[in-house]
């Protein structure tokens, strides 16, 4: 839909996240499709916008949730999505968040560890239930992302190998208390090749193979998330040939397939509006100095990304090329680097596209700067979905070393 970002600029301040909906919402259609004729499920990867009304969103299209720590799936429970689809992932889990997932009664934990494997049984035992699992695979594979962002390759902290994750399924098959129903993997984020995809479902499926044939029935077949999205001019996977390439390797099992896609269906759904302060020049170097920064926005400090701009200004001047930055204090608080614009003035509008994923969700109050409001737009109506964070909500678990001396 057209948002007017000068309409919510002025009614709710900035920096400000806008999410568009619709987008969101052809976006869980598109791939859902794409595997129609299959069982699927997608269980949208909470960590990439965990806000209660985004998560919503995909619970009332019929998603699922990954979540990465108890915190998400409280979130997920609470925006709507059923038990049942909620599938707890993540590299480490304390006892009492596996406690708190067997009680929620989740579709499967995650594990990835043959110490978790141990520790989740332990839980289990205690509360006399069986704990339904899946094992994370590390099938060794490089998934040509940014290093920060893979993780399908044996250096890697995640999944365990396939030779462990057989003697792991055989372990859990003879305890009473875990009922091995799922396999899985997530080789990296923000992927643009279908090949490593494609090379890892066919390890992982032959092993699903291995262990029909000792009589473990694995169901969920759980691809994991990681499809790229378009920032600059990314190629693409095409969701069709992707759900090819799946429904391929897993040919003559009876499976379930489950997929985690979290920045794909938000990623550009999502733009952070900043004002300008000033400019101002050092040399010839010119900078655009504005209200969002770093603890808005960390990817282009963190992972050097890039993001396209749109300017809102009546400004008409000849373009030169510009650093954006924030206010904090940190060479690496930079929103974009090197992009042409116009001379701005102070109150122009500057939107950063893309930002629907990784960002309000990485965002900090570094420099004691209150998180941004997020608005979300949908049908031609868009309403604020989180308040701007106030400075006394920064201070209030903080107590006075002095105070009752
Ligand atoms: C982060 C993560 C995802 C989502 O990754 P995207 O690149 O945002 O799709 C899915 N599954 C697991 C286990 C993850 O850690």
């Amino acid at each position: 839909m057209k948002i007017d970002f000068k309409e919510l600029a002025k009614k709710y301040g900035t920096p400000l996240y806008v999410y568009d909906f619709d987008y969101m919402k052809e976006k869980y259609n598109r791939l859902k499709s794409a595997f129609e004729g299959s069982k699927s499920l997608i269980c949208y990867a909470v960590k990439a916008n965990s806000n209660l009304s985004v998560i919503n969103l995909f619970a009332r299209l019929g998603s699922g949730a990954d979540c990465v720590s108890i915190g998400e799936v409280k979130r997920a429970l609470l925006a709507g999505v059923k038990p049942y689809k909620i599938i707890f992932s993540g590299v480490g889990k304390s006892d009492e968040e596996i406690k708190e997932a067997l009680e929620a009664k989740i579709l499967m934990i995650n594990v990835e560890s043959e110490a978790e494997l141990k520790r989740v049984e332990a839980v289990a035992k205690e509360l006399e239930v069986e704990a339904r699992i899946s094992i994370r695979v590390n099938p060794d594979v490089d998934a040509k992302t940014h290093p920060y962002i893979s993780t399908g390759l044996k250096e890697n902290k995640f999944g365990v190998d396939i030779d462990m994750a057989k003697r792991m399924y055989i372990y859990a098959k003879n305890s009473p208390n875990l009922d091995p129903v799922g396999i899985h993997f997530h080789i990296g984020s923000q992927l643009t090749q279908l090949a490593p995809i494609k090379e890892a479902a066919l390890i992982v499926a032959d092993l699903v193979r291995s262990l029909r044939a000792i009589d473990i029935d694995i169901r969920f077949f759980d691809v994991g998330g990681g499809l790229g999205v378009r920032y600059d001019n990314e190629e693409l996977i095409d969701e069709k040939e992707y759900a090819k390439a799946i429904k391929e390797a897993i040919k003559g099992l009876d499976l379930t397939i489950v997929m985690e896609p979290g920045r794909y269906l938000v990623a550009n759904g999502g733009y952070l509006v900043t004002k300008v302060l000033y400019e101002k020049k050092n040399k010839d170097k010119r900078f655009v100095i504005v209200d969002a920064a770093m603890n808005d926005l960390l990817r282009p400090s963190l992972y050097n990304a890039s993001h396209q701009i749109e300017v809102i200004t009546k400004s008409t001047g000849p373009l030169s090329k510009a650093d954006i930055v924030g206010p904090i204090c940190e060479s690496g608080d930079f929103l974009a680097k090197d992009v042409l614009l116009p001379p701005l003035k102070s109150g122009d509008l500057i939107i950063i596209k893309s930002a629907g994923a990784y960002g309000f969700t990485m965002s900090s109050n570094y420099n004691t700067r209150p998180r941004a409001a997020e608005v979300a737009c949908e049908e031609g109506e868009c309403r604020l979905i989180r308040k701007r964070e106030e400075f006394d909500e920064l201070v209030a678990n903080e107590r006075l070393f002095l105070k009752d001396r």
